[in-house]
């Protein structure tokens, strides 16, 4: 971050602007309309100063720049075409620590002025730090149509209730979640439909409720984070995770999914790091139901779908049992994403009329699996966790008739800017695993339909490894 985003109370402050020119009165304009007392300094000022200057709006001193101009100032603008004026000023006032812009010179100026959405008291201001002030206006103009204007008019409605509802709720996360649920509701909604009356009979209804009952409860919020891609998110998914106040995840959500998680989250990481061992699954359960009942809303972040290979249900099985309220969002499971991520459709008419999930996960060295319906032909097989059962994979298959040259795909890392897709055989699958050093997270997909990634591979093609 080059510059601080800051918004700065200038209301009856004496502000100088330096230099007399239509964008010294543009920015004299923007300073005027936040309240500051404007005082102009330029030997010739524009029309549009004169006029302003002829109503009392601003004070015009006519005559060059001098240093005591800067003397009590509380913010400083040079807009003159004189470069070694607008130099001066920017050194002078630097040295005094006020705050000086100078127009069209980043590296003359201590603040930069950022485009403006104004629907006060709502404003949203678009800074590329002085790199590219035209895409921040392209933007601007992007946003400006997408912000309705009741906005402003909102934001003003609530204002007045902030005390009250701050000695409604025992918490801050109480008090922004109760904020979210205006905001995104009812009241909102008669704002936008000009019925602001209602709307504050509405709020204050909200408030007095949430006072009664003060014993607030939090929220679980289960979901499915996907394979790893960001863009593969639900609506849904991303909606809950701007919202949650604390996140819990596991190793699967990758970091580009963890950047979306609003910021302030508080992050619990509940994967296995290196020499250690994972959070106990039980633990997980109760730490969800402790963290709800503090009245947060909690985010149980989970690699794929949470119902498929994800514990889900045991997590959930717990909140219901402790009564805490939660909802379950699913996700691109991790089957689904790297098949489609490496031109492999798990189905086929002419090689695969039924697809099978399983896991290869070993518990006691062995795979409790039901191997004689597994080895049929015409059907797609796709291990999860399997990484370290391939030798077992490969010999149970072949033994219960799956011929040693059925093709096999190796995905891993999947669906991500590392994903790596190799491909062999059920024959040289083990020694595919152990030569290239494979690492979960890996998806095993067994079946002719691999054969059809020769021809609908699209995804990160220079990284692909033919064995
Ligand atoms: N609930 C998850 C699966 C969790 S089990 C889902 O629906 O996808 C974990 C296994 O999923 C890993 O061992 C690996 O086999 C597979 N997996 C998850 N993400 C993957 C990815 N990005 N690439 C390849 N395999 C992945």
């Amino acid at each position: 971050m080059d510059f601080l985003p800051v918004s700065m109370n200038i209301r009856n402050r004496d502000c100088l602007v330096v230099g007399g020119g239509p964008i010294a009165a543009r920015k004299a304009a923007m300073l005027h309309s936040a309240g500051a007392r404007i005082h102009i300094v330029a030997a010739e000022v524009c029309k549009e100063i004169r006029e302003l200057v002829a109503e009392d709006s601003y004070q015009h001193i006519s005559r060059d720049f001098t240093e005591d101009d800067l003397l009590e100032k509380t913010l400083v603008i040079a807009a003159t075409n004189d470069k070694a004026i607008n130099q001066q000023v920017s050194k002078l006032a630097k040295s005094r620590f006020l705050p000086v812009n100078v127009v069209d010179n980043p590296d003359l100026c201590s603040f930069i002025m950022p485009s403006i959405i104004d629907r006060s008291p709502l404003q949203v201001a678009i800074s590329t730090g002085g790199a590219s002030p035209v895409l921040a206006r392209m933007l601007r103009t992007q946003l400006e149509s997408s912000i309705p204007n009741s906005y402003g008019k909102l934001a003003a409605l609530v204002e007045g209730y902030r005390d009250q509802v701050k000695a409604a709720f025992a918490t801050v996360e109480q008090r922004r979640s109760f904020w979210e649920d205006i905001l995104e509701g009812p009241v909102a909604e008669l704002v936008f439909a000009g019925k602001e009356n209602e709307a504050h009979q509405h709020l204050q209804k909200a408030i007095d409720e949430a006072k009664a009952k003060p014993d607030y409860q939090g929220e679980v919020y289960l979901v499915g984070a996907g394979p790893g891609d960001p863009d593969l998110l639900t609506f849904r998914a991303l909606r809950l995770m701007q919202k949650a106040d604390v996140v819990v995840y596991d190793r699967l959500v990758s970091d580009a999914i963890m950047e979306l998680v609003r910021r302030d989250a508080e992050k619990h990481y509940v994967g296995k790091e290196r020499d250690k061992h994972a959070v106990q699954q039980e633990d997980i359960n109760q730490c969800l139901v402790r963290l709800a009942k503090e009245g947060k809303r909690v985010l149980r972040l989970k690699g794929g779908d949470p119902f498929i290979f994800g514990r889900g249900g045991e997590e959930i099985s717990t909140l219901m049992d402790e009564g805490v309220n939660f909802q379950v969002v699913p996700g691109i499971t991790a089957a689904a994403g790297c098949a489609a991520y490496s031109g492999i459709p798990l189905t086929h008419r002419d090689f695969a009329q039924a697809v099978i999930f399983v896991t290869g996960h070993l518990k006691d060295g062995t795979v409790n699996l039901n191997w004689e319906m597994l080895a049929h032909e015409h059907q797609t097989v796709v291990f999860y966790m399997g990484l370290h059962g391939v030798h077992c994979i490969c010999e149970k298959l072949t033994e219960h008739g799956r011929s040693g040259s059925t093709p096999v795909a190796l995905i891993e890392r999947g669906t991500t800017p590392q994903q790596k897709v190799y491909i062999g055989s059920l024959n040289t699958l083990p020694q595919m695993v152990k030569d290239n050093n494979i690492k979960p997270p890996t998806m095993i997909i067994v079946g002719e339909v691999v054969q059809m990634h020769e021809k609908l591979r699209w995804f990160m093609l220079d990284r692909e490894i033919k064995l």
